[in-house]
C-alpha cells in the first residue's frame, strides 16, 4: 500500500483487512503524520461524569432513560468545583462537564452557574468542554457566554439509517447535525465521533464517517468502541449482528489512524472505550495517531453509576491516582504531557485567525 496516497475511497479495503503488515503499516504512517502535523505532544481534558440522568433512550446506552436498574445522581456544585480545582492544580488545562441529557430550566441554570464557578476555580484560566447532548441554540448561547468554549456532541453514527435504527423514532439524526452547525456557528470549537464495531454497521459507513468529519470541518473527534451494556436493547435484541471484541479494537485504531491520515490537524482522542477492550487501548491510540486523552476526574463514589457501557476501568481509583498512572504511560510511549495548556487543535486555530478577521466570535488559549 502506498500511504502517501491514501484516498477516502480507499478506507473500506482498509478497514476490512485482516492483514497484520498492512495494519502495522496503517498506525505507522498515522504515527509519523501525528508528528509533522500535531506533535507528540498529548493533551488532557479531566472529564466530570457530573450525572447520568437523561431524557433520551439510545439503544445502546446503559444510562438511557428506561434502565430502571440504573441508580440515578446528579454531583452537587461543591463536587464539581473541587474536581475542576483538582484538575486545573494537576495541571490538566481543561476539563469536560459530561452528563445525560436534560433541557430543563433547572438543569440550563445549574450548568450555567457551573460553568461560572468553575473558571471562577482557576482564576478564568481552566479551559471548559460541554458534553451535554442536544440543546436549543438560546442554551447553547447562554452558556458559551457563561465561559465554556468548546462542545462534544457525537453523531454517533453518520449514516441516518444506521442512526434509526440504534435510536426510538423521536431521536432525530437532522437534529443533531443541525446542533453540530449551531454550534460551531456560535463559535465552540466543536467536536464530534461516532460508536464503532455497531451492529449493522458496514465498512462503507465507518468511510462516510470520516467524510462526515471532513465535511463538517470538525475540530476535535472522539471515536470509540461500541460495548456492550446487557440492560440495553442493543445488548439483548441483536447479539449475531455483533462484532467480536478483538474486530472492534482493530477497527477503531484503524479509524484513528486513517483519520489522523485524512484529517490531518484535528484533535483526535484516545477514548476510554478502547481500554475496556485492551488494558494498553489508549497508549496504543496515541501510537495510531489521537493526541487527547480524558482522565476521569469524577469522584470514586459516582463513577460505578456512569455506565454507558460495561467494564470501564479504574472504577475504583481515585482521580489523583489516575494522572500518576497516565504521565508514566505517556512517557513510556515517548511522547510527551501538555501541562496547562488548552491544546486547541491547529485546525481550530486556523480558522480561529481567519474568523477574528470577519469578526465571527471564538475563543482560544493565545
Ligand atoms: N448524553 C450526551 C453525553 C453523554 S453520552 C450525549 O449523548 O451526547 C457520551 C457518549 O457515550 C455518547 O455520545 C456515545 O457515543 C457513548 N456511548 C453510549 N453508550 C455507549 C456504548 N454502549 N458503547 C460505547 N460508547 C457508548
Ligand atoms: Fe442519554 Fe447520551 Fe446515553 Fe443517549 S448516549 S441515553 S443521550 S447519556
Amino acid at each position: 500500500m502506498k500511504w502517501e496516497t491514501l484516498g477516502f475511497n480507499d478506507i473500506p479495503d482498509i478497514l476490512n483487512s485482516v492483514d497484520d503488515g498492512l495494519f502495522q503499516g496503517l498506525l505507522d504512517y498515522a504515527y509519523d503524520v501525528k508528528r509533522k502535523t500535531v506533535g507528540t505532544k498529548v493533551y488532557f481534558r479531566g472529564l466530570i461524569e457530573y450525572s447520568n440522568i437523561c431524557i433520551k433512550n439510545c439503544y445502546y446506552c446503559g444510562i438511557r432513560r428506561d434502565n430502571r436498574s440504573a441508580r440515578r445522581y446528579t454531583m452537587t456544585p461543591a463536587e464539581v468545583a473541587d474536581a475542576g480545582m483538582l484538575a486545573y492544580r494537576q495541571g490538566m488545562g481543561s476539563v469536560v462537564l459530561q452528563s445525560g441529557e436534560r433541557t430543563d430550566g433547572a438543569f440550563i441554570d445549574t450548568v450555567t452557574d457551573l460553568i461560572v464557578r468553575l473558571k471562577e476555580v482557576s482564576g478564568g484560566k481552566l479551559g471548559i468542554t460541554l458534553s451535554l447532548g442536544e440543546q436549543s441554540p438560546d442554551v447553547y448561547r447562554r452558556w458559551f457566554d457563561a465561559g465554556a468554549h468548546r462542545y462534544l456532541l457525537r453523531i454517533e453514527t453518520s449514516s441516518p439509517a444506521l442512526y434509526a435504527r440504534l435510536h426510538p423514532a423521536d431521536h432525530d439524526y437532522g437534529r443533531r447535525v443541525e446542533c453540530l452547525s449551531v454550534l460551531k456557528g456560535i463559535g465552540y470549537q466543536t467536536g464530534t465521533g461516532v460508536m464503532i464495531g455497531l451492529p449493522y454497521q458496514t465498512a462503507g459507513d465507518l468511510a462516510g464517517d470520516i467524510e462526515f468529519f471532513r465535511d463538517m470541518d470538525i475540530d476535535m473527534i472522539g471515536m470509540g468502541p461500541y460495548i456492550l451494556h446487557s440492560d440495553t436493547p442493543l445488548a439483548s435484541g441483536f447479539e449475531d449482528a455483533h462484532a467480536t471484541q478483538t474486530e472492534r479494537f482493530r477497527l477503531s485504531l484503524k479509524m484513528v489512524a486513517l483519520t489522523r491520515i485524512l484529517l490531518r490537524d484535528v484533535n483526535i482522542a484516545a477514548t476510554t472505550a478502547l481500554q475496556v477492550l485492551d488494558p494498553a487501548g489508549r497508549e496504543k491510540a496515541l501510537r495510531a495517531g489521537a493526541n487527547i486523552i480524558m482522565p476521569n476526574i469524577t469522584p470514586s463514589k459516582y463513577r460505578p453509576d456512569y455506565t454507558l457501557y460495561q467494564g470501564k476501568p479504574c472504577a475504583d481509583e481515585e482521580p489523583e491516582q489516575c494522572m500518576g498512572c497516565l504521565n508514566a504511560r505517556i512517557r513510556m510511549i515517548g511522547e510527551e504531557v501538555g501541562l496547562n495548556e488548552w491544546g486547541d487543535s491547529p485546525r481550530f486555530k486556523e480558522r480561529a485567525e481567519a474568523a477574528t478577521a470577519s469578526s465571527i466570535p471564538v475563543r482560544n488559549d493565545t
